[in-house]
C-alpha cells in the first residue's frame, strides 16, 4: 500500500521545508520535489503542515491507584492520543511487591496487547528492589524495556531509599539503560500530609501545601548528584517549578547526563485552580504551582533547560457515581469523588494524552512561546532520542516509520469533554479555543484519524522495542 502526500510543509526539530512524501507500507520510502504518483493514493497537503507523530513518554492507562482505576484503557487512551496527534506512548509497568520485573512486564503486555490501536512501549517502575530484582535489571533490555523508574515519594507505598536509588542508577547505566525518577522528598510530604489531615486542613488546596516546591527541588538535586556520582543517565519526570528545574540546570551546566520533562498542566494551571469548587480535577502529584512557575517553565522549554513535554496521563472520573457513554457503551468507575472532604484521598492524576499537542500548538507556538521546530523537538524528537526509538520514530525522514500528522493550521475547535476522546467525564481545558488541528494521523502508514473519523481498532496496535545506550540530549 502506497500513499503520496503532496505539497506539505515538513517540520522537523531542525528544519522547515516543502516536499512530497511517499509512504510505502509502514515506512517513509521517499521524499523530494514533485514525486510521481504511480500506483500510490495521492493526498494533497498544500498549505498544510506535516510533523512526526507525537510521542508521549509518560502515561498510566488502566492503572489501579487510590482504590480505583484510571479511566482510559489501552484502547480508549490510544484513540484519544491519536486524535491529539500522538502516535506512540510509553506506559509505566508497575512492579507489584514480590513480583519479578519479567512478570510485571508480562502483566502489562496482557493488559495492552488486545486493546491497543497505536504504538506503545513500556518503562518499568520498580517498587520492590530485592537482590534478585537488581540482577534482573539488565535482562529486561532484551524485551525492549530500556528505562527504569523509581519513586522518591509515596512513602510506604512506592518510595525507595537512597541506597536503592544509587545502586539501581549504577546497574541501569552498566546495562545502557536510563533511570527515571519521581523527584519529591517523600519523608517531608508524609509529615506535611499527616499534619494537615490531623489538624483538619482537608480542603483541596492543602494537596499543594503538603507538596512544597522545595521538596521537589531537594529530591531533584539529590537525584542529579547521585546520577553524577554513578555516571548514570537520569530523566526527571514531571518537573513543575523553578526551584527544581534550577537543580537540573546546575547538573547539566556541569556536564552531567541529566534531563527532565514537564507536562501541560504545569504550564497552565496553579493552586488557584485547586481552590475552585471543582479543584479535585486539578489534583496531580507533584501539584500545580503558581503563575511564576508557569512562566518559568515556558522559558525553560524555549531555552532548552527542559528536554520534553509529556503528560503523566492518568485520568479519573470527576463524578464516578454517574456513568458516561463511550462508543455506545456505558462506562462507570469511581473517581475524584473518593476524596470529597479530604484532599489526601483524591485520586492523583489528570488527563492529557489527547490535549498535549493541541494546547501546546495553540498556546505555545500560537502565542510565540516556542517555535514550530521546538514543538516537534519537545513532543516527538527528543522523546524518541532519549528513550531509544530514534531515528525510526520522532522524525520525518526516509526510512523512518510512517507515524505522521498532517495539520490544518487554520482549523479551529472549542474543547469540550464531549468532543474529545479520552474516556472521562470532564476536561480541564473545557471551553479553550484551539487554532490548528490534526487533519490526518498516520500510524505506521495506516490512516488512523481523518478529521472526526476513527479507523483504529483494538488489537491493531504495535509494541515498540526500544534500544539501549540512547542519546543524551
Ligand atoms: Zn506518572
Amino acid at each position: 500500500m502506497k500513499t503520496l502526500i503532496k505539497g506539505g510543509t515538513i517540520i522537523t526539530a531542525s528544519d522547515t521545508y516543502e516536499a512530497d512524501l511517499l509512504i510505502a507500507d509502514d515506512r517513509i520510502a521517499l521524499m523530494g520535489a514533485d514525486l510521481p504518483a504511480e500506483d500510490a493514493k495521492v493526498v494533497d497537503a498544500t498549505g498544510k503542515m506535516i510533523t512526526p507523530g507525537g510521542i508521549d513518554v509518560h502515561t498510566h492507562l488502566e492503572l489501579p491507584f487510590f482504590g480505583t482505576v484510571s479511566s482510559d484503557d489501552f484502547y480508549t487512551g490510544q484513540k484519544a492520543a491519536a486524535f491529539g496527534g500522538t502516535t506512540t506512548h510509553i506506559d509505566f509497568v508497575i512492579q507489584a511487591k514480590g513480583e519479578s520485573l519479567h512478570q510485571a512486564i508480562e502483566n502489562w503486555h496482557k493488559k495492552a496487547g488486545s486493546k491497543s490501536a497505536a504504538n506503545y512501549g513500556f518503562h518499568v517502575a520498580i517498587t520492590d528492589l530485592t537482590d534478585e530484582v537488581m540482577d534482573e535489571i539488565p535482562s529486561i533490555a532484551d524485551e525492549g524495556v530500556t528505562s527504569l523508574k523509581l519513586f522518591m515519594a509515596y512513602k510506604g507505598v512506592f518510595q525507595v531509599d537512597d541506597t536503592t536509588l544509587f545502586k539501581s542508577l549504577m546497574k541501569a547505566a552498566e546495562a545502557g539503560m536510563i533511570t527515571m525518577v519521581h523527584a519529591e522528598n517523600g519523608d517531608v510530604l508524609d509529615v506535611l500530609i499527616k499534619e494537615n489531615v490531623s489538624t483538619g486542613n482537608l480542603a483541596t488546596a492543602y494537596h499543594a501545601y503538603s507538596h512544597p516546591a522545595w521538596a521537589e527541588a531537594e529530591a531533584t538535586m539529590r537525584a542529579v548528584a547521585l546520577a553524577g556520582i554513578a555516571g548514570a543517565p537520569l530523566y526527571v519526570v514531571h518537573m513543575t517549578c523553578e526551584e527544581s528545574v534550577d537543580q537540573l540546570r546546575y547538573g547539566r551546566e556541569r556536564g552531567l547526563p541529566v534531563m527532565g520533562e514537564t507536562c501541560p498542566q504545569y504550564l497552565f494551571f496553579t493552586v488557584d485552580n485547586l481552590c475552585q469548587s471543582d479543584g479535585a480535577k486539578y489534583v496531580c502529584s507533584p501539584p500545580v504551582r503558581v503563575e511564576k512557575d508557569n512562566e518559568y517553565l515556558w522559558n525553560a522549554l524555549a531555552a532548552g533547560h527542559l528536554q520534553a513535554v509529556s503528560t503523566d496521563h492518568c485520568p479519573f472520573m470527576y463524578e464516578g457515581t454517574k456513568p458516561i457513554e463511550y462508543e455506545g457503551e456505558q462506562y462507570q468507575m469511581a473517581g475524584k469523588e473518593l476524596g470529597q472532604g479530604d484532599f489526601s484521598k483524591i485520586p492523583n492524576g489528570m488527563h492529557g494524552i489527547e490535549d498535549r499537542m493541541l494546547v501546546l500548538w495553540t498556546y505555545g507556538v500560537g502565542k510565540g512561546r516556542i517555535s514550530p521546530n521546538k514543538f516537534v523537538e519537545l513532543t516527538a524528537t527528543n522523546p524518541a532520542k532519549i528513550f531509544g526509538m530514534y531515528p525510526s520514530k520522532g522524525v520525518v525522514a526516509v526510512g523512518a516509520d510512517a507515524d505522521l500528522v498532517i495539520w490544518d493550521t487554520e482549523a479551529t475547535k472549542v474543547i469540550s469533554w464531549k468532543n474529545m476522546h479520552t474516556r472521562t467525564d470532564h476536561n480541564v481545558y473545557e471551553g479553550w479555543e484551539l487554532i490548528g488541528l490534526p487533519e490526518r494521523v498516520y500510524v505506521r502508514g495506516q490512516l488512523l484519524v481523518h478529521g472526526e473519523t476513527w479507523n483504529g481498532e483494538p488489537g491493531g496496535g504495535s509494541y515498540v522495542r526500544r534500544s539501549t545506550h540512547a542519546q543524551i540530549v
